[in-house]
């Protein structure tokens, strides 16, 4: 007869792939988060959080000795990562090949963690073929007098008008001041042709409501608006991931919603690397287990 033996439950939950050190380290400040804590979360979430992230080049957000101290955002492998960080190489506009990282493993994950990662940023585009974009992605920027009430409803208008053209699109909360709004797509177009129909979107949105969208880059043109910040949408360009948790106070999580939660919802960062357990069970309710998936293409415009 076998028994299944019982772990020490006062033991840290995490890591059984990947050392990490140093694990009461406190990374945030507000709240005294600690490495361990940021490692455990991720552990936790990685199940949920590869299936979107594993597949694409990613940026890090660093911040080794915590968001307080100096942060820097990572394109690139300095030669540091271990096997578990993966390369994919990418042309750069010079001609040359620059190798850029993908993690599609929890303990590629934890090795970011272990070297101090916070965030992680997403291409929206896959490593088998980082010239065509699967996803588009409207990050609502709102500005600082505006409720979220107001980007909520500004998520929404755009979930009507893409619904129109026949994108459907899935909401997430970014876990700092923002939404966005996403629609997968097939990827069969190249970024010069997304970048261009984000770019009328944006546009054509500011033009039908000027006193609450803008497309303009320029701060002073958004003043009590909510930019829309169609630039995510060109090659090389980066996402918050779903799941990624945020170097910003309390350690808030970026989030995918159903449209009907993000309608009820009050903040954009009213999760944290605690609600770990939370992530994982919502993520297998029905009103997300089709989050994110959607074949379809881009419309003509
Ligand atoms: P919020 O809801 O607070 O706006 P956000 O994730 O949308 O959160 P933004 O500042 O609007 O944050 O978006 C910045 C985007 O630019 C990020 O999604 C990231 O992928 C990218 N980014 C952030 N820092 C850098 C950097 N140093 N260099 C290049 N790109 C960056
Ligand atoms: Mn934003
Ligand atoms: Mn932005």
């Amino acid at each position: 007869e076998t028994e299944t033996p019982v772990g020490d439950l006062t033991a840290p939950a995490a890591t059984s792939t990947v050392k990490i050190s140093n694990r009461e380290r406190v990374i945030f400040p507000e709240g005294k988060l600690t490495k361990g804590q940021l490692a455990d979360y991720y552990e936790a979430v990685a199940e949920i959080m590869l299936p979107w992230s594993g597949s694409r080049p990613i940026s890090l957000v660093r911040c080794p000795q915590g968001r307080d101290k100096k942060c820097f955002f990572q394109k690139h492998d300095a030669g540091s990562f271990g096997d578990e960080v993966k390369h994919v190489a990418i042309r750069e506009k010079d001609g040359h090949d620059e190798p850029y990282l993908f993690v599609d493993t929890p303990a590629g994950l934890l090795t970011c963690v272990q070297m101090g990662t916070i965030e992680f940023h997403g291409w929206g585009a896959r490593i088998e073929d980082v010239e065509k974009a699967d996803r588009l992605v409207f990050d609502l920027d709102p500005d600082e007098g505006l409720e979220f009430k107001d980007v909520v409803s500004a998520a929404f208008h755009l979930q009507d008008v893409l619904g129109q053209m026949g994108l459907a699109t899935f909401p997430m909360v970014t876990g700092g001041k923002g939404v966005h709004v996403i629609a997968p797509l097939t990827p069969t177009a190249q970024w010069p042709v997304v970048k261009d129909f984000a770019h009328r979107f944006a546009m054509a949105l500011e033009q039908a409501d000027p006193d609450r969208f803008t497309a303009a880059l320029a701060k002073a043109r958004r003043t009590g608006r909510i930019f829309i910040d169609y630039l995510r949408n060109q090659r090389g360009a980066t996402a918050v991931m779903p799941y990624s948790a945020r170097s910003r106070p309390f350690a808030p999580i970026a989030v995918p919603l159903s449209w009907e939660e993000l309608r009820d919802l009050d903040s954009p960062a009213c999760w944290h690397i605690g609600d770990a357990a939370e992530m994982v069970k919502r993520a297998g309710s029905k009103a997300l287990a089709q989050w994110g998936r959607a074949d379809q293409f881009l419309p003509d415009l």
